[in-house]
C-alpha cells in the first residue's frame, strides 16, 4: 500500500469540511449543517431556482457564472442575470409550444452554452431534462428517447440532419425538435431556436414544483451491461449543493472546471447544478482532450478547483511531466477525480506533478451524488475512495449462511458496498423497471452492485464490480489491485484485467496492457511486466496471462469495459455496445 499523504493546507484557504469527525458524527437530516437550499418563494423546490433565481437579488447575481470556450478559443460570458433570463425564455417556449410541467425534454448537444441554458430552463419550466451524449449514433439516441418517451429534442442543425431526421416523426410522444443554431428548412414540427428565444419572455418565473417531482432522468453509462433509465427528483438539489460544498470544496471565490459532458450524470450534477448553486464561476470547454489545450486553460483561466476522470489523468501521466512545466498552475487548490477507481499512482503523481494530490471520490448514476470521498481537510490514503459524506451512512456488507445481508464490521473484509437510502439525490426508480429498483434495496440498505473494503479508520478501498470479481484457486481477486500494480511499471499507459476460465483453478488472471509512447511489445517487456507483477503481487494474485492491445475499449464516459474485453477473450456476444468509444483492438 503506498504511503499516506499528509497535505499541505488548502493553499491558504480553511476547507469547508474542516472537522470531519465532528460535522459526520453531529450530522442530522432534520437541521442538517452546511448550505441550504432558499426553497420556492410560495413553497416548493425548483432546481433552477436554487442555481440561478435565488441570487437575484444577492452580490452574486451579476458575477461570472459561466465562461464559454470554443473549440476555436472564441469566448463568451454569461452573468449569472444572464443565465436567469436566458432560462426564463427557454422556459416560456417549452410553454408556448404546449408542453406540461412534467414533459421530457432531450438534448443532443456538444458542450454549448444553449444545452446549459436549456438545462436549466426545462427544470424551470417544471420539465424533466435528459441529456443524451452527442457522439451517440441514430441507434442509441432513438433507444434512449423511446424509453424516455421524449416529447422534445434540442439538437444543432448538422447533428439532426445525420442522426434525427430520418426516424423522429415515428416516435409517438416527440412533438419538436428545437434546432440551436435556427434554420429549419421549413419542417413541420422542426424549430429555429434563436427565432423563438428572442420572441420568449425573459422574466418568466420558475414553476412551483414539488421535491419529489422528477426533474432529471438519467443514462447509466452501461458498462456493465444495457444502460438504465435513473429517476432524479427536484429535492436532490439539496445534496448536490452540500456534497459540492463539503466533497468538492467549492466557494463563491473559486473557478471552477468540470471535464465531464453533460450527457453523463457528473456533467449534470456537478457541471451544472451544484457549482452555480455555490455561486462559483465555471468554465466550460466546448474542445475535446488534449493535453497541452487542457493545462493553457488551466492557467489561463487560473482555475482552482479541478473535477476530471482517471482516464484523463492517465493521458496526463503518459504525455510527461515535461510538458507540465512549461504552465503556471499554481492558482490550482483542489483537485479531485471520479468514474472510475484511481490507481494510487495517479494520486502520487498528481502529488508530484501539481504539488496536490487527486482526490478520489465515488458515486454513481443512482446516487445522484458524491456519497465516499477524499476531503480537503482529511489524508488522503492513495488508492483508496475515501470516506462517507457527512449525512451518508456506508456499510461493507455480505450475506450470511441464512441469506440475509449482515453488516461486515472487521477491517479489510471484502463485500458489497451499501448506503442506507434516504439522502435527497437518491434515485427514485429505474424507469419502466420497477422490479430492478427494488432489486437494489435489502435489508435496509441500497445495494452499488461494487465491491469494496473498509479499513480501521473508514476508509473505503474499490475491490471492483460485483461482476468483475476474479475467483482463482480459491482466492477472489479484484481487478483494480492487479491493475494498480502493473499502472507502476514505466511502460504501462492503461491496463485491464480480467477472469479467465480455467479448467484447473476456476479462473487466471488476464491482463489487457496499453503501452506508453516509446515502448514496443516484445518479449522481454511482457517478461519485465511478468515478474514486476508477481513481486508486488505475489504468484497467486499476478497476471498469468498479458497481453498488449493498441487501446483498450472504454465507455464514451471514459471507463474500461472490462466485460467486453472477456466477452472477446471467450468469443461471446458482446452485448450492448451502444456506448462503446470505437476502439482499435
Ligand atoms: P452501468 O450501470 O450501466 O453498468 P456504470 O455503472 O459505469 O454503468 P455510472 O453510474 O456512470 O455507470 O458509474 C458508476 C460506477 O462507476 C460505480 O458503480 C463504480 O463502479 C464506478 N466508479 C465511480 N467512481 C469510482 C471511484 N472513485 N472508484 C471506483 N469506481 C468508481
Ligand atoms: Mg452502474
Amino acid at each position: 500500500m503506498a504511503e499516506s499523504i499528509i497535505k499541505k493546507p488548502n493553499n491558504g484557504m480553511p476547507a469547508n469540511l474542516a472537522d470531519y469527525q465532528k460535522c459526520y458524527t453531529g450530522f442530522d437530516w432534520s437541521h442538517p449543517s452546511g448550505p441550504s437550499l432558499s426553497g420556492l418563494p410560495g413553497g416548493g423546490v425548483n432546481i433552477c431556482f436554487e442555481a440561478l433565481d435565488s441570487h437575484l437579488d444577492t452580490p452574486i447575481a451579476d458575477k461570472l457564472a459561466i465562461r464559454w470556450i470554443s473549440k476555436q478559443d472564441q469566448v463568451v460570458d454569461y452573468s449569472y442575470r444572464d443565465l436567469c433570463e436566458q432560462t426564463s425564455r427557454f422556459a416560456s417556449v417549452l410553454k408556448d409550444l404546449g408542453l406540461e410541467a412534467g414533459a421530457r425534454v432531450f438534448s443532443l448537444a456538444g458542450r454549448r452554452p444553449e444545452l446549459y441554458v436549456a438545462a436549466l430552463g426545462t427544470l424551470k419550466a417544471g420539465c424533466v431534462f435528459t441529456p443524451l451524449f452527442s457522439a451517440f449514433g441514430p441507434e442509441p439516441i432513438r433507444s434512449r428517447m423511446e424509453i424516455g418517451e421524449a416529447n422534445i429534442l434540442l439538437t444543432t442543425r448538422n447533428l439532426y440532419r445525420k442522426k434525427i431526421k430520418s426516424w423522429w416523426h415515428e416516435l409517438p410522444h416527440l412533438q419538436a425538435v428545437l434546432l440551436i443554431d435556427g434554420s429549419t428548412d421549413d419542417e413541420p414540427g422542426c424549430h429555429d431556436l434563436p427565432q423563438l428565444m428572442q420572441a420568449a419572455d425573459p422574466q418568466y418565473p420558475c414553476v412551483a414544483t414539488r421535491p419529489e417531482d422528477m426533474a432529471l432522468l438519467h443514462f447509466t453509462s452501461g458498462t456493465t451491461g444495457k444502460p438504465k433509465g435513473v429517476v432524479h427528483v427536484h429535492q436532490a438539489v439539496q445534496y448536490h449543493k452540500l456534497s459540492g460544498y463539503y466533497a468538492l470544496d467549492l466557494n463563491e471565490s473559486d473557478i471552477y472546471w468540470c471535464t465531464a459532458d453533460p450527457g453523463w450524470v457528473t456533467g449534470t450534477s456537478y457541471g451544472i447544478i451544484a457549482p452555480l448553486c455555490l455561486g462559483v464561476t465555471m468554465i466550460i470547454d466546448e474542445a475535446e482532450f488534449e493535453v497541452e489545450r487542457w493545462y493553457r486553460l488551466l492557467q489561463q483561466q487560473q482555475v482552482t478547483v479541478w473535477y476530471t476522470a482517471p482516464t484523463a489523468i492517465r493521458m496526463l501521466m503518459k504525455a510527461g511531466a515535461a510538458i507540465r512545466e512549461q504552465y503556471d498552475l499554481s492558482a490550482l487548490r483542489f483537485i479531485a477525480s471520479v468514474g472510475e477507481p484511481l490507481n494510487p499512482e495517479a494520486v502520487s503523481w498528481g502529488y508530484s506533478t501539481f504539488g496536490i494530490p487527486f482526490h478520489d471520490n465515488w458515486w454513481q448514476t443512482e446516487t445522484g451524488g458524491i456519497m465516499i470521498a477524499n476531503f480537503a481537510s482529511q489524508t488522503i490514503k492513495p488508492g483508496s475512495m475515501g470516506q462517507p459524506l457527512p449525512g451518508i451512512q456506508a456499510a461493507i456488507v455480505g450475506r450470511n449462511e441464512c441469506g440475509q445481508l449482515d453488516k461486515l464490521t472487521s477491517p479489510m473484509q471484502i463485500g458489497e458496498l451499501a448506503i442506507k437510502p434516504g439522502w435527497p439525490s437518491m434515485f427514485r426508480n429505474y424507469l419502466h423497471q420497477d422490479e430492478k429498483y427494488q432489486h437494489c434495496f435489502d435489508g435496509g440498505w441500497y445495494l452499488s452492485g461494487d465491491l469494496a473494503m473498509c479499513d480501521e479508520d473508514g476508509y473505503y478501498w474499490f475491490i471492483g464490480r460485483k461482476d468483475d470479481l476474479i475467483k482463482s484457486s480459491g482466492h477472489l481477486i479484484g481487478p483494480f489491485e492487479v491493475e494498480s500494480a502493473l499502472m507502476e511499471h514505466e511502460a504501462v499507459a492503461e491496463v485491464g484485467v480480467i477472469g479467465k476460465p480455467d479448467p484447473v483453478v476456476g479462473e487466471i488472471v488476464k491482463a489487457f496492457i496499453a503501452l506508453k509512447p516509446n515502448f514496443e511489445p516484445s518479449d522481454e517487456l511482457l517478461r519485465s511486466l511478468q515478474g514486476f507483477a508477481r513481486k508486488r503481487l505475489g504468484a497467486a494474485v499476478a497476471p498469468k496471462e498479458i497481453v498488449f492491445r493498441n487501446n483498450l475499449p472504454k465507455t464514451r464516459s471514459g471507463k474500461i469495459m472490462r466485460r467486453l474485453l472477456k466477452a472477446r477473450e471467450l468469443g461471446l456476444p458482446e452485448g450492448d455496445i451502444s456506448t462503446l468509444e470505437s476502439d482499435e483492438q
